[in-house]
């Protein structure tokens, strides 16, 4: 199907190869429909299966997970799994910043 209107905007459509971005990491150019107006961007069926397959190889698939609460003495301890750990290089005696970013947010962030 070739859309020659956005649908949020009526604005015309130009195809063009736009960066893909996940969890900070270029995966590469890939062909979406941009509006000219608003700027929406749009990958068809086959580009988006396409975008998920590099993003499997580049191991930036799944990482979000679900976890338990922990304990650890009188702190609570999140258990952060191997493949996140991976991806951000996390290591044992590393160390992070932790700042909640709202009452039902929290952010870890490597120093160096
Ligand atoms: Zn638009």
């Amino acid at each position: 199907m070739i859309r020659k209107t956005c649908e949020e905007c009526r604005g015309a459509i130009v195809r063009k190869n736009v960066e893909f971005t996940l969890l900070g990491e270029s995966l590469g150019l890939f062909p979406a429909d941009v509006c000219m107006k608003c700027g929406e961007e749009l990958f068809d069926e086959k580009t988006s299966d396409r975008i998920d397959e590099v993003a499997k190889k580049k191991g930036l698939w799944g990482l979000a997970a679900r976890t338990k609460v922990g304990k650890v003495g009188t702190s609570i301890a999140v258990t952060i799994n191997k493949s996140i750990a991976q991806f951000m290089n996390l290591q044992k005696g590393k160390e992070v910043y932790v700042h909640p970013e709202s009452k039902r947010k929290l952010v870890i962030e490597l120093t160096s």
